[in-house]
């Protein structure tokens, strides 16, 4: 493995400056590494091999100072739309979707100078928490490629932690960014509703999702969502809150600084390994001068996993129903009609968990169950956020687990779909209120990553990156993932 791969984004940034290395060099090793490590990780869906030519072209320009991620390889999630690049959102019915315009985020990338690797492998239209419903196979975790790398952006994260990028993009719904970072050793970050345009993203719960980065370290996430953010006309969630320079750390340390631990998430059913590398990044913060206080958020877990698969099963229903066979991708063969058109080409196109959640969202939503069921949870929803802005008054964020498990084995619950559910217990109550929060490293559990996460008011992803920053553990971030990975290839 060439050392430049290893390096961080904000070091390869400042090496591609000085012209020390030059962007086709970079790019080149970054392409090796991805030969070197798909047999056994499987995080793409599709290489970009013109992206040499791509950074040659660069080259001959010259570092431009005013591109954040001039030279830099980044991959992104194959949700997101990338013109002339196939977008599959990780479906056999999107399996030969060629997009002719770039998604907001995407031409956002490649203004700031960053060169496109490739498109990152997914649950079949972000739908799941282990990267095994994809169509194109599953990807699996660098750390120990017979467990997975979470999902649904396990592609993403996996890319980053193998070292075969510098960031890349994901999606999270209802945890899609943080739980892969947390399992993978990466950080993630998932900005507030409507910070990001989703522009170009393929939809799954619209009152949810939202596009963010992953990144080796804080400060490298910091730099992709400054490149990211911002409002844009042509997503009517998208806000026109001012955007903040998020690599700007204002915290030095921890002095003074309120983290309010949720009670309910350091509790029955988080693992104990899981839980002790949590407890032992509790009493760190409190040595580094951070004051813990206990905070509840008394629906978070006991009704967000029920609420948040009702809102997202619905919107997916509703979102997945342009998808016929006629507009766009996979088509069935010699239909007889037209019904029979639609139906062969949904149920030839999509994959089992997607066929489940759309039966189950047209159901609440249909006629004499949507009161029982949607609006239900829609008040649930509410219930949720106003747990977390009151929890949010009594500190400056909160500070708590992201899955309750390590990286689980390949295979060992895709066939129960209740318990991979189970699994989103910390992640889906952040996306019902629309809060941003970022996952990051805290340490290991027998030899694999565990993350934690910090949420934050509205808008306050600088307030969470900056105290990120103090409390990831940079080392699992950056290292030591990589002799278990030489092993494994
Ligand atoms: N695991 C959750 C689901 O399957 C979240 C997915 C996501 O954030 N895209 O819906």
């Amino acid at each position: 493995m060439s050392e430049l791969v290893r390096a961080s984004l904000a070091q390869i940034r400042k090496q591609l400056a000085t012209r020390e290395v030059s962007a086709e060099e970079v790019t080149r090793s970054c392409l090796e590494r991805i030969a070197e490590t798909e047999p056994s990780v499987h995080a793409l869906i599709s290489v970009r091999e013109q992206a040499v030519e791509e950074a040659r072209l660069l080259d001959g320009q010259g570092p431009d100072a005013s591109k954040p991620l001039w030279g830099v390889p980044v991959t992104v999630k194959d949700v997101i739309a990338t013109k002339g690049t196939r977008t599959t959102a990780g479906s056999k019915i999107l399996g030969n979707f060629v997009p002719f315009y770039d998604a907001f985020v995407v031409q956002r990338l490649k203004e700031a100078g960053a060169i496109i690797l490739g498109k990152n492998n997914m649950d079949e239209f972000a739908m799941g928490s282990s990267t095994e419903n994809s169509a194109f196979g599953p990807t699996a975790n660098p750390w120990d490629t017979s467990r997975i790398p979470g999902g649904s952006s396990g592609g993403s994260a996996a890319s980053v932690a193998a070292c075969q990028c510098y960031a890349s993009l994901g999606t999270d719904t209802g945890g899609s960014i943080r739980q892969p970072a947390a399992l993978c050793g990466c950080v993630g970050l998932k900005p507030t509703y409507g910070r990001v345009s989703r522009y170009g993203v393929i939809a799954y719960g619209s009152s949810l999702d939202q596009v963010g980065p992953f990144a080796r370290t804080v400060e490298d996430a910091a730099v992709m969502l400054s490149v990211i953010a911002g409002h844009d006309r042509r997503d009517s969630t998208s806000s026109p809150h001012p955007v903040e320079d998020y690599t700007v750390f204002t915290r030095k340390d921890l002095k003074g600084v309120r983290l309010g631990i949720p009670k309910e998430f350091m509790a029955e059913g988080l693992d104990g390994s899981v839980a002790e590398v949590c407890k032992a990044a509790l009493a760190r913060a409190e040595s580094l001068g951070a004051t813990l206080v206990e905070v509840s958020l008394p629906h978070a877990t006991r009704h967000a996993i029920a609420a948040y698969y009702i809102v997202a099963m619905a919107e997916a229903s509703s979102n997945l129903s342009r998808f016929d066979g006629v507009r766009y991708g996979y088509r069935t063969e010699s239909p007889v009609s037209l019904d029979e058109l639609y139906t062969r080409s949904r149920t030839e196109g999509f994959g089992t968990e997607v066929q489940r959640r759309i039966l189950l969202g047209t159901y609440v939503l249909s006629a004499g169950y949507y009161d029982a069921y949607y609006r239900k949870a829609a008040q649930v929803r509410r219930i949720v956020r106003e747990d977390y802005l009151a929890a949010l008054d009594t500190c400056d964020a909160l500070f708590c687990p992201v899955s309750p498990v390590t990286a689980w084995k390949l295979g060992s619950i895709i066939d129960d779909p209740l318990k991979m559910y189970l699994m989103d217990i910390y992640t889906v109550s952040l996306n019902l209120s629309g809060l941003p929060g970022v996952s990051f490293p805290v340490g290991l559990a027998d030899g694999l990553p565990v993350g934690m996460q910090l949420i934050g008011r509205a808008f306050d992803e600088a307030g969470i990156l900056s105290l990120g920053n103090l409390l990831c553990d940079a080392n699992v971030a950056q290292q030591k993932m990589q002799p278990e990975l030489k092993k494994s290839v």
